[in-house]
C-alpha cells in the first residue's frame, strides 16, 4: 500500500480542524466535505473580532471547475453575490503612459498542430512591411480576439458552438462580492455537517516527539483536538508559520509592492465586462465592476510611495461615491517553502500571496485543495506525497510569479523611481528564457505548470511592446493571397458576432431572470 510505504507517522484523518474562515478557509470546508468519508469529523475555527481580509473580487476562468465540483450553479453566484462577467484585463498606462492593452481570457483565432494562430499574424505584418500587402491590412492583434473586441462594446455571451466556431474562442470568468461567496460555501459546508465554532485560538499543542500538531486551544479554554489541520488563517500563518516554522520564501525584489488600499464606490451606470488596471507612479490602481457598486484599489510598494500618497492618489482616481472606508493593507510577496508539514497544511494567504495583478489568489486557494483532494491522506500523512505537494504548490506559484514580473519588467516607463527599478532589475531565469525565444522566433513555449495559457502571455508580451524579430517558417506553406482573405474574414467575423451580442448588463439580467 503506497500509503503505508513512507509515513510521518500520523494517525487516519478522522478529524480535521481548519483554522480560518475567510475565502480559503470556507472552500476548504465545503470541498473537504463534499470528499472526505462521512465519518470524518470537520471543524472550522473562525473569529469575527478578527475578521477577514474582506478583499479579492476578480478571479479567472478555473474557479467554474470548482464551482461545478460543488455544484454551486452560475446564475446563483451571480444572483447572490452581485457577481458579473469577467473577458479579460484592461492594462491602462504599463507599457508607456496613454497606450493601453487588453488581456483577454479567451483564443486569438484557433491554433493549429503545426503552428499557433498568431504566427500568420505575424507573417501577415512581416508581408505589409515588405510592401507585400497594404500596411493596415494585418490591424492589431486584438481585432482577431472575441473577448477584447466584446469586451470593449461592452457586451457578453458565453462560449458556444464546436471548435470551427467564432462563440467557441470566448472564456470568461467572474467580479463578485467575496464575502457573499464565502457565506454560500459557509451554508454549503454547513448542511455537510461542518462544524463552525466562533474564537480565537490562542495557543497551538504539538507532540514533543514528532512535532506534529495535536490540538489548538481557543480563548475560551476549548481544545479542538485534530488528526489534520489546515491552515487557513490569512497573513497570520499561525500554524503553518507560528508552530511549524515553514519558511517564507520572499520574492520582494522581483515584486517590490507590499501595500494596498481599497475602497467601494457606487456604480454609476452599466458594469463593464473586465477588470481594469491602471498603473501608477509606484505601483497600480484596480477598478472592479460589481452589479451595483466598483471595487477600487491602489497597491504600491511602500520603497517607493507614502500611504498618503497612495490614498490620495486613489480617491483622486474613483469614480461615484465612496460607500466604504479607505481599507490599508500589508502584504508580502511570496510563498512558504514547505506548504505542506507533517499534518498541517497551509491554503490560502497563509501559504502565500502573489500580488493581484491578475487575480489569481483564489486559484491558487483551488490548486492547494484540488491538489490535497488528489492526495487526500486518509491513511495518514506519506512523505513522498507531501514531497511532491510542495513541489507542484512550488512551481505553481513560481511559474505565476514570472508572468506577474513580466508586466512590471516589460515597459519603456522610466518616469519614477519604482519604474526604472522594475525596468532594470534582475528578473528569474525562467522568464528571461521565456523572453529569449520569444523575441527571436514568436514562439510561446507553454510550461507545463503554467497557469496562464500562451494566448495570456502572448496578449501580455505584445501589451507590452516586445515584438518578435521572426515569424514561425512553417506558416509560409499557407499561400499568401489564402491567407490574407482569410485573416479578413476572420476580423470581419469577430466583429460581426461581437455586434451581435446582447449588452453585458442585459446579458445578466435575462439570465438571471430565466434561470
Ligand atoms: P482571510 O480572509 O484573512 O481569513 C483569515 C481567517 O482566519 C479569518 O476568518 C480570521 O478570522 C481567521 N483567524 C485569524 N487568526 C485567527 C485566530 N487567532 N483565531 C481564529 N481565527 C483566526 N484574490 C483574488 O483571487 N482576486 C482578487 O482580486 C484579489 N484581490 C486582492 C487584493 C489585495 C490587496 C489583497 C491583499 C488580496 C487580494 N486577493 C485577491 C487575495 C484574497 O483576498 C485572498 O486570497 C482570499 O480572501 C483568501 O484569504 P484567506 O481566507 O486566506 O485569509
Amino acid at each position: 500500500m503506497s500509503h503505508s510505504a513512507n509515513p510521518v507517522n500520523t494517525p487516519e484523518v478522522k478529524r480535521v480542524v481548519i483554522v480560518g474562515g475567510g475565502t480559503s478557509g470556507w472552500m476548504c470546508a465545503a470541498a473537504i466535505a463534499r470528499i472526505a468519508p462521512p465519518d470524518t469529523c470537520i471543524t472550522l475555527v473562525e473569529s469575527e473580532d478578527i475578521g477577514v481580509i474582506g478583499v479579492g473580487e476578480a478571479t479567472i476562468p478555473t474557479l467554474m471547475e470548482f464551482n461545478d465540483f460543488l455544484g454551486i450553479k452560475e446564475h446563483d453566484l451571480l444572483r447572490e453575490c452581485q457577481g458579473t462577467y469577467k473577458l479579460g484585463i484592461d492594462f491602462v498606462d504599463w507599457y508607456q503612459k496613454g497606450q493601453s492593452y487588453f488581456h483577454p481570457f479567451g483564443f486569438y483565432g484557433r491554433d493549429t498542430p503545426e503552428f499557433s494562430f498568431h504566427q500568420l499574424w505575424l507573417r501577415l505584418n512581416a508581408m505589409a512591411e515588405k510592401g507585400e500587402i497594404p500596411a493596415d491590412a494585418p490591424g492589431i492583434i486584438s481585432d482577431y480576439n472575441l473577448c477584447t473586441v466584446a469586451a470593449k462594446q461592452g457586451r457578453f455571451a458565453p462560449p458556444q458552438g464546436g471548435a470551427d466556431t467564432i462563440l467557441s474562442t470566448m472564456r470568461y470568468a467572474y467580479h463578485f462580492d467575496s464575502a457573499r461567496y464565502g457565506q454560500m460555501l459557509r451554508r454549503y459546508a454547513e448542511q455537510r455537517n461542518v462544524e463552525r465554532i466562533e474564537g480565537i485560538v490562542n495557543s497551538v499543542e504539538q507532540d514533543s516527539n514528532s512535532g506534529l500538531l495535536q490540538s489548538v486551544t481557543l480563548n475560551s479554554g476549548q481544545v479542538l483536538q485534530g488528526d489534520l489541520f489546515v491552515d487557513c488563517s490569512g497573513f497570520k500563518a499561525l500554524l503553518i508559520d507560528g508552530a511549524m516554522q515553514s519558511e517564507f520564501v520572499d520574492w520582494h525584489h522581483y515584486l517590490p509592492c507590499d501595500r494596498a488600499i481599497a475602497v467601494q464606490t457606487k456604480l454609476a451606470g452599466a458594469p463593464d465586462p473586465f477588470t481594469r488596471s491602471t498603473a501608477d507612479d509606484a505601483g497600480w490602481r484596480w477598478r472592479i465592476p460589481l452589479q451595483t457598486r466598483l471595487g477600487n484599489g491602489h497597491v504600491y510598494s511602500s520603497d517607493f510611495m507614502e500611504h498618503d500618497e497612495a490614498l490620495q492618489k486613489l480617491l483622486a482616481g474613483v469614480e461615484g461615491e465612496p460607500v466604504t472606508q479607505p481599507l490599508p493593507l500589508k502584504f508580502r510577496t511570496g510563498h512558504r517553502k514547505a506548504f505542506w508539514e507533517k499534518n498541517c497544511v497551509a491554503i490560502g494567504l497563509a501559504g502565500g500571496f502573489i500580488e493581484p495583478l491578475e487575480s489569481t489568489s483564489i486559484h491558487l486557494i483551488q490548486m492547494g485543495i484540488q491538489r490535497l483532494v488528489n492526495l487526500w491522506p486518509g491513511r495518514g500523512c506519506n512523505r513522498s506525497e507531501i514531497a511532491q505537494y510542495n513541489a507542484l504548490m512550488t512551481a505553481d506559484y513560481e511559474r505565476l510569479r514570472d508572468f506577474i514580473v513580466l508586466h512590471y519588467n516589460a515597459t519603456e516607463r522610466e518616469d519614477t523611481e519604482f519604474w526604472r527599478y522594475v525596468k532594470h532589475m534582475a528578473i528569474p531565469d525562467s522568464l528571461a528564457a521565456k523572453l529569449e525565444i520569444f523575441r527571436s522566433s514568436g514562439r510561446v513555449i507553454p510550461s507545463p505548470e503554467d497557469l496562464f495559457t500562451p494566448h495570456s502571455w502572448l496578449a501580455v508580451m505584445l501589451g507590452q511592446g516586445i515584438y518578435p524579430q521572426n515569424y514561425d517558417v512553417l506558416v509560409d506553406r499557407v499561400p499568401a493571397q489564402a491567407l490574407l482573405k482569410n485573416m479578413q474574414m476572420l476580423r470581419m467575423s469577430v466583429a460581426k458576432t461581437a455586434g451581435s451580442m446582447p449588452t453585458h448588463e442585459e446579458f445578466i439580467r435575462r439570465y438571471c431572470e430565466t434561470k
